[in-house]
């Protein structure tokens, strides 16, 4: 039985990986659009938003992600500190104290710096993903072809094209900046009102707007002027931008991914929303369980319509 991957972004290239680990064969489709995990910042922050809150499940799925990535290569993903400002708001997070405390690694007077925070290179994923794959045999063809087996994984495109009309979306788009800043050595992920991150050779990311309008045009002027906004909420430094991306987060119930189920479809493995370097490599290793040896999933991954 060839088990056919529909889309190749995060989910599609670790359900891949996961299907092959286990002896599965597999033929992966893509249709050379640029997803979400071409642009994706990567960044992997126990505690996010406004109201200090962890990450969905964190400690159940980003401890075996970690693994998945170090083990396809090392260098892949980086660990830093995140180093999250106050805005007004060292009540809100004295009061969330406790919920928050194992990721605490400092407290000061200008914010709270969490530790087991990092960035994956998401697009560099892509390709490690696809070379591992295609020296393991795996086959990479244009267009689907009538497999028994098929997982869709196409992100918000096939959210926003209906592929499984009772799911509904709220997809998201965002847009990011990567600037070079001469002479600044910031060693730490900067978070509050936005992010940015050291990506090495004085050059940073940063981002990133969120609307849930005009998805697909693409980087924007209005979208530049925001992020740059963030960016001098940062830094007052000098800067020059190398590089402008948009990119829209598959969001089907914030970032709780999904798997589900169509006789007439097939599978789906969508939803990774705004962290899908945490999500996806466990979710992907329950599917290629579930497919190739009928074990049980977690109840938490299916969606309720
Ligand atoms: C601006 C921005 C910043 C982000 N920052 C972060 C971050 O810091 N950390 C984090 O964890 N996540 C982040 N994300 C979210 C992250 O990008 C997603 O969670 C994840 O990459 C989604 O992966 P995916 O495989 O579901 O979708 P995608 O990466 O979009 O991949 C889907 C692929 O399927 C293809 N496809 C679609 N339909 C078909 C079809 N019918 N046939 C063939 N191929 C098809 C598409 O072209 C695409 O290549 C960010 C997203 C954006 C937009």
């Amino acid at each position: 039985m060839t088990i056919e991957v529909v889309g190749f972004g995060l989910a599609g290239a670790c359900l891949a990986i996961q299907l092959t680990k286990l002896g599965a064969i597999v033929r992966v489709t893509d249709d050379g659009f640029l997803g979400s995990t071409a642009v994706a910042a990567g960044l992997v922050n126990p505690v996010t938003g406004k109201n200090f809150q962890p990450s969905w499940r964190l400690s159940d799925f980003w401890p075996e992600a970690q693994l998945f990535y170090q083990s396809l290569d090392e260098s892949l993903y980086h660990p830093m500190p995140i180093f999250r400002r106050w805005m007004d708001d060292r009540d809100k997070f004295q009061k969330k104290y406790d919920t928050v405390a194992p990721w605490i690694a400092e407290v000061s007077e200008e914010g709270v710096t969490w530790k087991e925070g990092g960035w994956l290179e998401t697009r560099r994923f892509l390709e490690v993903a696809r070379a591992w794959l295609l020296e393991q045999g795996v086959s990479f063809e244009p267009g689907c072809s009538d497999s028994e087996v098929q997982v869709r994984c196409g992100g918000s495109a096939a959210l926003r094209k209906r592929e499984f009309a009772k799911i509904d979306h709220r997809c998201a788009k965002g847009e990011i900046l990567t600037v070079t800043i001469p002479d600044w050595q910031e060693d730490y992920i900067l978070t509050g009102g936005g992010w940015l991150i050291p990506i090495g050779n004085e050059k940073y990311r940063v981002g990133a707007t969120y609307a849930w309008d005009g998805l697909d045009s693409g980087p924007t002027e209005e979208g530049r002027e925001w992020v740059e906004r963030i960016l001098r909420n940062f830094t007052k430094r000098d800067y020059e931008i190398c590089d402008h991306q948009a990119g829209v987060r598959p969001i089907i119930r914030k970032s709780q991914p999904v798997l589900h189920y169509e006789e007439e479809l097939g599978w789906l493995f969508n939803g990774l929303g705004s962290k899908g370097v945490i999500y996806a490599p466990r979710v992907a290793r329950q599917l290629a369980e579930h497919l190739l040896d009928g074990k049980a999933f977690d109840p938490d991954l299916r969606l309720s319509i």
